[in-house]
């Protein structure tokens, strides 16, 4: 193909708790349907942080060293041998997710929901699904989503969370009019503002322990902002729709205590494994809706969309002093 295609590059290796390495892996020859892709760019979701810190991500546990990250966007360096997907030079967003159709009883519409369902660096099946914090991946075409001209590498590496925070804020219907609360203001509470606010939500409040995330999601969209667990005020927000994004049993707490009677709540936050005192009796008198939201399908290609077309503004959410990109220097 005239281009001198890599052997190996740099990879971020999960080996255990606490045990993070920088490690050259050789680059295998790709299946047929498996294009190169030369990674751009790569942000760190709060698993990567758990298989780091504490090797296992709620119930997904480290057996076996693991390259981390599904985040990622990048450019075709080589294009599926089949000719699927995008051609070589073609700057792509990943869907991280390969479905696992089956006999398995699952909504067919909800291909997150199939069990056995993998995702790029996770650790909830084994083998391990490896990810993609390398220079280089071999990566199913079907993954690859081609970016807009108008949708740069370093702004499209939030199309992975964002997608989280779409699918978590469709869970809870038409949010057109509605009082929106946002409990937990990191990067998905932040973009589930974000999402919130161009789904016309007519108040958006969120919540958070910490100042710095909360001026965040005042720039994504926030009407108002909330310090801290006070359960009066956040009562008094009194929304239709709550979204959890803490992943905490107090903020699912803080959730349930600020939806209003017949309201949704929608848990988005991934809460440890095993019981959790919730305040539940709550959500048996208001007659909640509380609704459990798990990655996502096809609303990665929505969000792509509305990056691109700037409805969908995330701007405060990217780092504001991010290292340059990994690669994108041609290849001699
Ligand atoms: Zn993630």
């Amino acid at each position: 193909m005239g281009i001198n295609l890599p052997v190996s590059g740099p990879a971020v290796v999960a080996h255990g708790k606490g045990d993070l390495r920088i490690e050259d892996i050789p680059l295998t020859t790709p299946a047929p349907d498996e294009a190169i892709i030369e990674i751009a760019y790569g942000g760190i979701c709060g698993s990567d942080l758990h298989y780091w810190l504490h090797g296992a991500a709620g119930e997904s546990i480290l057996k076996e060293p693991m390259v981390l990250g599904h985040e990622i966007v990048g450019v075709v360096l080589q294009q599926a041998a089949d000719g699927s997907g995008p051609g070589m030079g073609t700057p792509v967003a990943v869907h991280p997710a390969t479905p696992a159709p089956g006999d398995a009883r699952y909504p067919q519409d909800r291909p997150n929901l199939s069990p056995g369902c993998t995702y790029l660096g996770s650790a909830a099946r084994y083998p391990h699904t490896d990810g993609a914090f390398s220079r280089y991946a071999n990566l199913p075409a079907r993954m690859l989503r081609p970016l807009p001209e108008s949708l740069d590498l370093r702004t499209a590496a939030l199309v992975e969370p964002a997608s989280v925070a779409w699918h978590a804020v469709a869970r809870a219907g038409d949010v057109k009019g509605k009082r929106a609360l946002v409990i937990g203001s990191g990067p998905i509470g932040a973009l589930a503002v974000a999402v919130l606010k161009r789904a016309g939500a007519a108040s958006i409040v969120a919540v958070d322990m910490h100042d710095k995330p909360l001026e965040i999601a005042r720039a994504a969209g926030a009407y108002e902002v909330l310090k801290g667990d006070d359960a009066k005020a956040i009562a008094a927000v009194d929304a239709d729709v709550v979204i959890e994004s803490s992943g905490s049993h107090h903020g699912l707490a803080s959730a349930i205590k600020g939806a209003t009677r017949g309201g949704k709540v929608v848990m988005v936050g991934l809460l440890p494994s095993g019981p959790q005192p919730v305040l539940i009796s709550l959500a048996i008198t208001r007659e909640l809706e509380l609704l459990g939201s798990f990655r996502f399908n096809d609303e990665i290609d929505h969000v792509i969309s509305a990056l691109a077309d700037g409805s969908l503004f995330v701007d405060p959410v990217k780092p504001t002093n991010s290292v340059s990109p990994m690669a994108l220097k041609p290849l001699k």
